[in-house]
Protein backbone atom coordinates (compact mmCIF):
# COMPACT_ATOMS: atom_id res chain seq x y z
CA UNK A 1 0.00 0.00 0.00
CA UNK A 2 1.30 3.38 -0.82
CA UNK A 3 2.48 5.86 2.18
CA UNK A 4 -0.95 8.38 1.69
CA UNK A 5 -3.05 5.41 1.38
CA UNK A 6 -1.67 4.45 4.88
CA UNK A 7 -1.82 7.16 6.68
CA UNK A 8 -5.83 8.27 5.83
CA UNK A 9 -6.55 4.48 7.06
CA UNK A 10 -4.32 5.49 10.06
CA UNK A 11 -5.94 8.64 10.64
CA UNK A 12 -9.46 9.20 8.99
CA UNK A 13 -11.41 7.58 11.81
CA UNK A 14 -10.50 10.67 14.17
CA UNK A 15 -11.64 13.73 14.43
CA UNK A 16 -8.87 15.59 14.17
CA UNK A 17 -5.09 14.73 12.23
CA UNK A 18 -3.03 17.15 14.27
CA UNK A 19 -2.36 18.58 17.70
CA UNK A 20 -5.28 21.26 18.06
CA UNK A 21 -8.65 21.98 20.38
CA UNK A 22 -12.12 22.80 20.05
CA UNK A 23 -11.37 25.61 22.93
CA UNK A 24 -8.66 27.28 21.12
CA UNK A 25 -10.35 26.92 17.63
CA UNK A 26 -13.21 28.76 19.34
CA UNK A 27 -10.69 31.32 20.83
CA UNK A 28 -9.15 31.75 17.67
CA UNK A 29 -12.73 32.51 15.75
CA UNK A 30 -12.72 35.20 18.67
CA UNK A 31 -10.02 37.02 18.33
CA UNK A 32 -10.46 37.27 14.28
CA UNK A 33 -13.54 39.19 15.16
CA UNK A 34 -15.55 36.96 13.18
CA UNK A 35 -18.61 35.93 15.43
CA UNK A 36 -20.74 38.66 14.45
CA UNK A 37 -20.54 39.01 10.83
CA UNK A 38 -22.83 37.59 8.59
CA UNK A 39 -22.43 35.67 4.93
CA UNK A 40 -18.63 34.64 5.32
CA UNK A 41 -16.82 32.93 3.05
CA UNK A 42 -13.98 30.69 4.72
CA UNK A 43 -11.98 28.32 3.23
CA UNK A 44 -10.33 25.71 5.89
CA UNK A 45 -6.83 24.48 4.19
CA UNK A 46 -5.34 21.29 4.51
CA UNK A 47 -8.65 20.53 6.88
CA UNK A 48 -8.69 16.68 7.49
CA UNK A 49 -11.67 15.25 8.86
CA UNK A 50 -13.14 18.33 9.83
CA UNK A 51 -11.82 19.45 13.09
CA UNK A 52 -11.89 23.44 13.03
CA UNK A 53 -14.56 23.06 9.33
CA UNK A 54 -16.78 21.56 11.32
CA UNK A 55 -16.85 23.99 14.29
CA UNK A 56 -16.40 27.39 12.05
CA UNK A 57 -19.96 26.16 10.06
CA UNK A 58 -21.23 25.71 13.22
CA UNK A 59 -20.45 29.14 15.10
CA UNK A 60 -20.30 31.56 12.01
CA UNK A 61 -22.74 32.51 9.47
CA UNK A 62 -20.37 31.13 6.98
CA UNK A 63 -19.79 28.80 4.20
CA UNK A 64 -17.04 26.72 4.54
CA UNK A 65 -14.80 25.34 1.93
CA UNK A 66 -13.59 22.22 3.13
CA UNK A 67 -9.92 21.72 0.98
CA UNK A 68 -7.24 18.58 1.66
CA UNK A 69 -5.54 16.69 -0.87
CA UNK A 70 -6.58 13.28 0.54
CA UNK A 71 -10.50 12.42 -0.76
CA UNK A 72 -10.37 10.12 2.23
CA UNK A 73 -10.44 12.29 4.93
CA UNK A 74 -12.80 14.52 3.03
CA UNK A 75 -15.42 11.58 2.62
CA UNK A 76 -14.74 11.27 6.89
CA UNK A 77 -16.15 14.62 6.80
CA UNK A 78 -18.82 14.85 4.59
CA UNK A 79 -19.88 12.15 7.39
CA UNK A 80 -19.51 14.11 10.34
CA UNK A 81 -20.76 17.05 8.67
CA UNK A 82 -24.36 15.45 7.76
CA UNK A 83 -24.30 14.00 11.43
CA UNK A 84 -24.21 17.56 12.83
CA UNK A 85 -26.50 18.55 10.07
CA UNK A 86 -24.07 21.29 8.81
CA UNK A 87 -23.73 19.48 5.04
CA UNK A 88 -25.29 22.84 3.65
CA UNK A 89 -22.80 24.85 5.06
CA UNK A 90 -19.71 23.04 3.94
CA UNK A 91 -18.58 22.04 0.69
CA UNK A 92 -15.12 20.07 0.33
CA UNK A 93 -12.52 20.30 -2.42
CA UNK A 94 -9.84 17.96 -3.33
CA UNK A 95 -7.02 20.06 -3.97
CA UNK A 96 -3.85 21.12 -3.27
CA UNK A 97 -2.82 24.25 -0.95
CA UNK A 98 -0.18 25.55 -3.28
CA UNK A 99 -2.91 25.29 -6.43
CA UNK A 100 -6.34 26.38 -5.03
CA UNK A 101 -9.08 27.72 -7.18
CA UNK A 102 -10.21 30.59 -5.54
CA UNK A 103 -11.18 33.50 -7.01
CA UNK A 104 -8.33 36.67 -5.35
CA UNK A 105 -10.30 38.68 -3.36
CA UNK A 106 -12.53 36.14 -2.17
CA UNK A 107 -12.87 35.24 1.04
CA UNK A 108 -13.64 36.89 4.62
CA UNK A 109 -11.01 34.28 6.48
CA UNK A 110 -8.78 31.35 5.62
CA UNK A 111 -8.41 29.09 8.44
CA UNK A 112 -5.84 26.28 8.63
CA UNK A 113 -4.71 24.12 11.73
CA UNK A 114 -1.48 22.25 11.62
CA UNK A 115 -1.44 22.21 8.00
CA UNK A 116 0.74 24.98 6.32
CA UNK A 117 3.58 23.30 6.94
CA UNK A 118 2.83 20.79 4.12
CA UNK A 119 3.95 23.78 1.91
CA UNK A 120 5.76 25.68 4.54
CA UNK A 121 4.59 28.86 6.41
CA UNK A 122 6.22 31.48 4.18
CA UNK A 123 5.04 30.03 0.91
CA UNK A 124 1.69 29.19 2.35
CA UNK A 125 1.22 32.50 3.66
CA UNK A 126 2.24 34.52 0.36
CA UNK A 127 0.31 32.24 -1.70
CA UNK A 128 -2.70 32.51 -0.05
CA UNK A 129 -3.00 36.30 0.79
CA UNK A 130 -4.44 37.22 -2.79
CA UNK A 131 -7.55 34.95 -2.24
CA UNK A 132 -8.33 37.02 0.78
CA UNK A 133 -10.48 40.09 0.69
CA UNK A 134 -8.60 43.51 2.52
CA UNK A 135 -8.98 43.55 5.67
CA UNK A 136 -9.98 39.44 5.42
CA UNK A 137 -8.74 37.01 8.21
CA UNK A 138 -5.65 34.58 8.35
CA UNK A 139 -5.91 31.99 11.25
CA UNK A 140 -2.83 29.33 11.04
CA UNK A 141 -1.21 26.87 13.87
CA UNK A 142 2.17 26.63 13.41
CA UNK A 143 5.01 24.59 15.03
CA UNK A 144 6.94 27.29 17.12
CA UNK A 145 9.95 27.10 19.72
CA UNK A 146 8.08 28.65 22.67
CA UNK A 147 12.17 28.79 23.97
CA UNK A 148 15.63 30.73 23.22
CA UNK A 149 17.42 27.45 23.77
CA UNK A 150 16.46 23.76 23.64
CA UNK A 151 17.99 20.27 24.21
CA UNK A 152 19.81 19.32 21.31
CA UNK A 153 17.94 16.07 20.58
CA UNK A 154 14.92 18.02 19.65
CA UNK A 155 16.41 20.88 18.11
CA UNK A 156 18.01 18.11 15.54
CA UNK A 157 15.04 16.45 15.19
CA UNK A 158 12.60 19.50 14.31
CA UNK A 159 15.30 21.21 12.11
CA UNK A 160 15.43 17.90 9.65
CA UNK A 161 11.62 17.36 9.88
CA UNK A 162 10.75 21.11 9.35
CA UNK A 163 13.44 23.66 8.70
CA UNK A 164 11.06 26.10 9.24
CA UNK A 165 10.50 25.57 12.85
CA UNK A 166 10.90 29.09 14.70
CA UNK A 167 9.47 31.32 17.25
CA UNK A 168 6.66 32.98 17.06
CA UNK A 169 8.24 36.35 16.97
CA UNK A 170 10.37 35.48 13.39
CA UNK A 171 6.68 34.02 12.49
CA UNK A 172 5.09 37.10 13.42
CA UNK A 173 7.78 39.16 11.52
CA UNK A 174 7.04 36.83 8.34
CA UNK A 175 3.37 37.77 8.27
CA UNK A 176 4.42 41.89 8.57
CA UNK A 177 6.89 41.42 5.28
CA UNK A 178 4.38 39.48 3.78
CA UNK A 179 1.23 42.27 4.09
CA UNK A 180 -0.50 41.57 7.05
CA UNK A 181 -0.91 43.03 10.54
CA UNK A 182 -0.99 40.54 13.09
CA UNK A 183 -4.34 40.58 15.41
CA UNK A 184 -3.54 37.53 17.58
CA UNK A 185 -1.50 34.54 19.25
CA UNK A 186 -1.99 31.89 20.99
CA UNK A 187 0.34 28.73 21.89
CA UNK A 188 -1.80 25.61 22.38
CA UNK A 189 -1.71 24.08 25.62
CA UNK A 190 -0.28 21.17 25.30
CA UNK A 191 -3.39 18.72 26.25
CA UNK A 192 -3.85 19.52 22.80
CA UNK A 193 -1.22 17.12 21.68
CA UNK A 194 -1.26 14.80 24.08
CA UNK A 195 -5.11 14.36 24.85
CA UNK A 196 -6.24 15.41 21.54
CA UNK A 197 -4.20 14.01 19.20
CA UNK A 198 -1.75 11.67 20.38
CA UNK A 199 -4.04 9.47 22.73
CA UNK A 200 -6.23 8.58 20.45
CA UNK A 201 -4.32 8.17 17.21
CA UNK A 202 -2.00 5.74 19.41
CA UNK A 203 -5.04 3.91 20.41
CA UNK A 204 -5.41 2.25 16.70
CA UNK A 205 -1.69 1.49 16.10
CA UNK A 206 -2.09 -2.06 17.11
CA UNK A 207 -5.47 -2.33 15.10
CA UNK A 208 -3.10 -0.70 12.34
CA UNK A 209 -0.69 -3.11 12.68
CA UNK A 210 -3.04 -5.75 12.53
CA UNK A 211 -4.43 -4.71 9.17
CA UNK A 212 -0.47 -4.20 7.26
CA UNK A 213 1.60 -5.73 9.58
CA UNK A 214 3.82 -7.53 6.88
CA UNK A 215 3.66 -4.25 5.09
CA UNK A 216 7.02 -2.50 5.55
CA UNK A 217 5.68 1.06 5.16
CA UNK A 218 2.67 0.10 7.74
CA UNK A 219 6.28 -0.14 10.17
CA UNK A 220 7.76 2.57 9.38
CA UNK A 221 4.51 5.13 9.79
CA UNK A 222 4.25 3.65 13.07
CA UNK A 223 7.91 4.22 14.03
CA UNK A 224 7.56 7.66 12.92
CA UNK A 225 4.31 8.38 14.74
CA UNK A 226 6.03 6.89 18.11
CA UNK A 227 9.04 8.75 17.64
CA UNK A 228 7.28 11.74 17.53
CA UNK A 229 4.53 10.90 20.66
CA UNK A 230 8.23 10.05 22.72
CA UNK A 231 9.95 13.34 22.33
CA UNK A 232 6.69 15.30 22.89
CA UNK A 233 6.43 13.37 26.16
CA UNK A 234 10.33 14.76 26.46
CA UNK A 235 10.33 17.85 25.53
CA UNK A 236 6.86 19.04 25.13
CA UNK A 237 8.05 22.40 27.31
CA UNK A 238 10.47 23.63 24.46
CA UNK A 239 7.83 23.60 21.34
CA UNK A 240 4.51 23.25 20.32
CA UNK A 241 1.89 25.38 17.79
CA UNK A 242 1.58 28.61 18.01
CA UNK A 243 -1.74 30.12 16.62
CA UNK A 244 -1.58 32.69 14.69
CA UNK A 245 -4.01 35.39 13.21
CA UNK A 246 -3.60 37.99 10.87
CA UNK A 247 -5.60 40.40 8.93
CA UNK A 248 -4.83 41.41 5.24
CA UNK A 249 -3.26 44.54 5.10
CA UNK A 250 -4.80 47.33 3.26
CA UNK A 251 -2.23 47.75 -0.17
N1 LIG B 1 -6.47 20.61 10.02
C1 LIG B 1 -6.63 19.21 10.37
C2 LIG B 1 -6.61 19.06 11.87
O1 LIG B 1 -6.20 19.99 12.57
O2 LIG B 1 -7.00 17.99 12.34
C3 LIG B 1 -5.59 18.31 9.73
C4 LIG B 1 -4.16 18.59 10.09
S1 LIG B 1 -3.03 17.37 9.42
C5 LIG B 1 -1.63 17.56 10.45
C6 LIG B 1 -2.48 18.10 7.88
C7 LIG B 1 -3.51 17.99 6.76
O3 LIG B 1 -2.98 18.60 5.58
C8 LIG B 1 -3.85 16.56 6.37
O4 LIG B 1 -5.25 16.42 6.37
C9 LIG B 1 -3.27 16.38 4.99
O5 LIG B 1 -3.99 15.48 4.18
C10 LIG B 1 -3.33 17.79 4.47
N2 LIG B 1 -2.39 18.05 3.39
C11 LIG B 1 -1.09 17.66 3.28
N3 LIG B 1 -0.53 18.15 2.16
C12 LIG B 1 -1.51 18.86 1.53
C13 LIG B 1 -1.57 19.60 0.32
N4 LIG B 1 -0.49 19.73 -0.47
N5 LIG B 1 -2.73 20.19 -0.01
C14 LIG B 1 -3.83 20.09 0.76
N6 LIG B 1 -3.84 19.40 1.93
C15 LIG B 1 -2.70 18.79 2.31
Amino acid sequence: MDELALLTDLHAGNTRQGPGGDDETRFAIALAGLVAQTGLRIADIGCGTGASALILAQDLDADVTAVDALPGFLAALEGRAARAGLSGRITTLAASMDDLPFAADSLDAIWSEGAIYNMGFENGIRAWRRFLKPGGVLAVSELTWFTADRPAEIEAYWSREYPEVGRAGAKIALLEKHGYTPIGYHALPEACWRENYFRPLAQGFEAFLDRHGADAGAQDVIRAQREEIALHDRYARYFGYGFYIARKTAA
